[in-house]
């Protein structure tokens, strides 16, 4: 991957009447990532594509695509390109002349177009007697790969994806997937795309950014947003998950201390690396994934352990999937291989652990 920033977005705000769609919104994107931007819907992922790509402009903050202030550049003039989930394409031009129309506009010689179009529709793995056709003679994922190749037909440095894929079947964009993770890697342009798909976003992006009420709560890797989440509301958002409420007796470099009435550690200390740096005496949460929790069978032990009763079994085809109260009220959820067949019925008592690898502990204030 060539190194080097290539967006930079800094305290952007964006007001609508009285509304703050981007409430100060900052974050940078180096050259060839594939950045996914998530979020409950309103919470400004388009809106913050859209000053990107210079359809709007923001009412503070400062934008830089390629080292260079995009504020008063015109959204033709940005090195960018956005590739909308309604499909904007031309239903009177063919797929060549579709292609092609960014370069025309761009007074592009008709041969040097004809070849870069014949480039594209390789690249997009289409069929070359496709380029003569109407976009209405396409099939959706068809026309999706000739939308993307227009995005692309210029060379932009920043392709900006918005929801492109969400209008598929789910074994189309099964195979879209495939074909912009293929095409990331062999054009290296960067992408921000947008997604409500979470899967999609953990298949997809190098980094992942969570966004909320206009506001971008953690921007990481995957492995980052899904085991170190920043808050309870991006752990919650990203997947299932078991929160369970410690009380930190203190937290210093070494990491923290706690009890809970729930959980039995014999050490009740947890080491920095799985404490975000927010925890402070007081209230916490410990997080563990539902597929790292184990139920013990007689005998086996773990770092910490908890008893709980089985409340619901859910078969999910791989896997299976138990629902359990602790004692103190809490509700689990675990997760276990589907072959692994236990003889755990709803009403048994179990006794539940995981490894003090497996957690994060984060503070229970905020979202
Ligand atoms: P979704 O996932 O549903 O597409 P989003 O995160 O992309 O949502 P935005 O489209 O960025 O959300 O919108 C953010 C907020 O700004 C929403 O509450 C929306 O109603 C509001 N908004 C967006 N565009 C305008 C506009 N032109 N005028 C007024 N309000 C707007």
């Amino acid at each position: 991957m060539p190194a080097g920033t290539i967006l930079t977005v800094q305290d952007v705000t964006k007001t609508y009447g009285r509304y703050e769609a981007l409430k100060g919104v900052s974050l940078s994107v180096e050259k060839g990532e594939f950045v996914a931007l998530v979020g409950p819907s309103g919470c400004g992922k388009t809106t913050l594509l859209k000053q990107i790509a210079g359809f709007e402009d923001p009412a503070s903050g400062r934008i830089t695509i390629a080292g260079k202030d995009m504020a008063g550049v015109p959204a033709a003039k940005r090195p960018t390109s956005m590739v909308f989930q309604k499909l904007a394409l031309f239903p009177h031009m063919t797929v060549a002349e579709n292609i092609g129309f960014p370069l025309k506009l761009r007074k592009m010689a008709p041969e040097k177009i004809a070849s870069r179009v014949g480039e594209m529709i390789a690249l997009m793995q289409l069929k070359p007697e496709y380029l003569s056709r109407y976009p209405r003679e396409l099939s959706g994922g068809e026309q999706q790969r000739v939308a993307l190749a227009r995005s692309m037909v210029s060379s932009p440095e920043l392709l900006l994806l918005d929801e492109p894929l969400s209008a598929l079947d789910v074994k189309l964009k099964k195979v879209l997937q495939a074909e912009l993770k293929r095409l990331h890697r062999s054009v290296g342009v960067t992408f921000v795309h947008v997604t409500h798909d979470l899967e999609e976003a953990m298949m997809l992006a190098d980094r992942i950014c969570v966004m909320r009420d206009g506001r971008i709560l953690q921007l990481g890797t995957p492995a980052d947003i899904y085991y170190r989440p920043a808050d309870r509301f991006v752990a919650g958002f990203i997947g299932e998950t078991n929160l369970l409420p410690v009380t930190v007796l203190s937290h210093d470099a070494s990491g923290i201390r706690y009890r809970s009435e729930d959980i039995a550690d014999d050490t009740g200390a947890v080491a920095a690396s799985f404490v975000a740096d927010n925890v402070v005496p007081g209230e916490g949460l410990m997080m563990v994934r539902p597929e790292l929790l184990k139920l013990l069978k007689a005998g086996e032990t773990a770092d910490c352990t908890l008893e709980a009763t089985i409340t619901e079994v859910f078969g999910k085809g791989g896997t299976i999937q138990y629902r359990a109260r602790s004692k103190q009220g809490q509700d689990l959820v675990i997760e276990i291989p589907g072959t692994s067949s236990l003889p755990v019925a709803i009403g048994d008592q179990v006794k539940l652990g995981w490894a003090k690898s497996d957690i994060y502990v984060f503070a229970s204030a905020g979202a």
